[in-house]
């Protein structure tokens, strides 16, 4: 910019100098010819001077002068011409003779044939009515204005340089200034007056967008903290597939960093024919979903088009769980209907005998036994469903309070006594207080069910101890000496309706889902339950429950 402001300025003074150098020429050749005809005038007075009393011929013919000297009749005959060498013709039209004749003097500035030049004429009337005619030779005002013009040229040259320097000062004044702005500081500039006002805009310009970078900075950060900490597997891809964004969740489902992510089509990472076809559904309908399994997980996939933009985003999400608890509520109803079957098969099949008179009066006490202890049965199956299912519905949480369990376990134990004595099975407690925050109801089916077991499933003569310790935290221990659960059964016991053996446990009123109960209230309080068995030994299962203080 600099220079092109430059180059204009510079054609502009030289055009300047180029108009002042003629004029001036032109001034200094006007005023050459006035002194060249000043000079001739004054020549020609003096010649008149001399002239006086005098044959003018002869006077002038032993003059000596550097102008011409012309004497002419009033007719316009030349009497003598001291420049011309033969005869010369009337000079009556001469304009400065003209005048002269006429006026009394005259003056031109014109071309002379006879001198083949351009002369300042001066004529004057003498007193014998001849005229008297100087002219000099414009050359000689040329020479004059030749000689200033040189020193012209140098001063309007110095002058051009002159401005030119003052102009790249000048132009170094305006444009420094604004050069040195700096952009991300433009207060701190200093700069001329008529500036100010751009660098108050750019100020303004740059704190608009810093608040615009920082907005989208802030959004940028918002939309990344919501996509990183989604449980969901997010990917965004671009208009060619490829992943411009995953968060940790997608990384971990589909095993990938997000390094060997970014960048990569899905079937780069994953080449699951599922994978496959949801992206040729994508292609076509714009939606497309699946059921991804990998690594023992079920993953749904969501993926869709973004409207009116390139790219899509893939949604994933674990249904394993989902899935497995589905499975568990259709094999736990399929349980149910059969459990509840049984019983009610024989109620049926004994009040219709009874109904029909089939069964002898001896008998029928028996067959209504049958009835009572079945019915009975399927009153304990109920009771127990719905336990599980307020418990699997979560109707609990929330009302914990501290609950001493030595007294729970206590009370348990003295009233299942009777059962023991029944079995022939020696039930002993003993604990100290142990607090414990949680439901007394939920604790109280926790020891019923574990002391139950421990009797029901032991042998004639056995032992059950029960015991309840508090070293930090509280710990139920229900010991048995009875049958034992084989190694294959020992984690599958806690399952609901799982039974090592069917027949003893519905001998005995079981309904296979007592210690599903102990595993939901071991759970609700964040209890660590293990079991020990050994097969014709017995059987021992520790509850642990957290301390007080770190249960919520
Ligand atoms: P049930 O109502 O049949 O007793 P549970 O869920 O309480 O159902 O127990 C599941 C199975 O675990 C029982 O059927 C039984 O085979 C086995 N079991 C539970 N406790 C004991 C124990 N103390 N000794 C031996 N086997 C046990």
């Amino acid at each position: 910019m600099k220079r092109r402001i430059f180059i204009g300025f510079t054609l502009l003074v030289a055009a300047f100098v180029l108009v002042a150098v003629l004029v001036t020429g032109n001034l200094v050749r006007t005023v050459a010819r006035k002194q060249l005809l000043d000079q001739v005038v004054q020549e020609a007075e003096q010649i008149s001077q001399e002239l006086v009393g005098k044959d003018p011929r002869q006077a002038l013919a032993g003059l000596i002068s550097s102008s011409r000297v012309t004497l002419v009749a009033s007719d316009g005959a030349v009497l003598f011409d001291n420049w011309a060498d033969g005869e010369l013709d009337n000079h009556a039209d001469r304009p400065e003779l003209a005048a002269a004749a006429r006026e009394g003097s005259g003056s031109a500035i014109r071309y002379s044939d006879t001198t083949n030049s351009t002369a300042v004429y001066y004529a004057q009337r003498l007193e014998d009515g001849t005229l008297l005619r100087v002219a000099a030779p414009e050359r000689l005002a040329r020479g004059l204005a030749q000689g200033v013009a040189p020193f012209l040229v140098i001063a309007f040259l110095l002058l051009m340089a002159l401005l030119l320097l003052f102009a790249n000062i000048i132009l170094d004044r305006l444009i420094k200034p604004i050069v040195s702005i700096d952009l991300d500081h433009p207060e701190d500039a200093v700069v001329y007056d008529e500036l100010l006002p751009l660098v108050k805009r750019i100020d303004q310009q740059n704190k608009h967008t810093i608040a615009q970078m920082d907005a989208l900075e802030a959004r940028r950060m918002e939309l990344n903290t919501l996509v990183n900490g989604m449980h969901e597997g997010f990917v965004a891809m671009s208009l060619k597939d490829e992943i411009i964004l995953i968060n940790p969740s997608a990384c971990s489902m589909l095993g990938v960093t997000e390094d060997q992510a970014l960048g990569k089509g899905l079937p780069a990472i994953n080449r699951s024919p599922v994978i496959l076809m949801v992206l040729e559904e994508l292609r076509s309908l714009g939606t497309a979903d699946g059921l991804l399994e990998k690594d023992g997980r079920v993953y749904m996939l969501l993926a869709n088009r973004i409207q009116g933009r390139s790219g899509a985003i893939l949604l994933l999400s674990d249904q394993t769980d989902k899935l497995q608890a589905e499975d568990m509520r259709k094999r736990f109803t399929a349980n149910v209907s059969h459990e509840l079957r049984t019983p009610l098969t024989t109620i049926c099949g004994y009040a219709e005998l009874l109904d029909k008179g089939m069964v002898k009066s001896e008998d029928a006490g028996q067959f209504y036994g049958v009835i009572l202890r079945e019915s009975k049965r399927m009153l304990t199956l109920v009771e127990d469903i719905l336990r599980l299912s307020k418990l699997d519905e979560g109707h609990l949480a929330g009302q914990k309070a501290a609950v001493n369990l030595h007294e729970v376990a206590k009370a348990v134990s003295q009233s299942l006594e009777l059962m023991a004595d029944e079995r022939k099975v020696h039930l002993s407690y003993e604990g100290t207080d142990a607090w414990v925050l949680g439901d007394a109801t939920l604790l109280d089916e926790l020891c019923s069910n574990l002391i139950d077991n421990a009797i029901k499933y032991n042998v004639e003569n056995g032992t059950v101890k029960v015991r309840v310790t508090n070293c930090a935290q509280a710990i139920l221990t229900v010991t048995d000496t009875g049958i034992g659960i084989e190694k294959e059964h020992q984690p599958r016991v806690f399952e609901r309706f799982y039974r090592t053996d069917k027949s003893r446990s519905k001998a005995t009123g079981g309904t296979g889902l007592g210690l599903s109960i102990v595993k939901h209230a071991a759970e609700f309080h964040k209890a660590k339950i293990t079991l020990q068995s050994q097969v014709g030994q017995g059987t021992s299962i520790t509850v642990v429950f957290p301390a007080l203080r770190a249960q919520s």
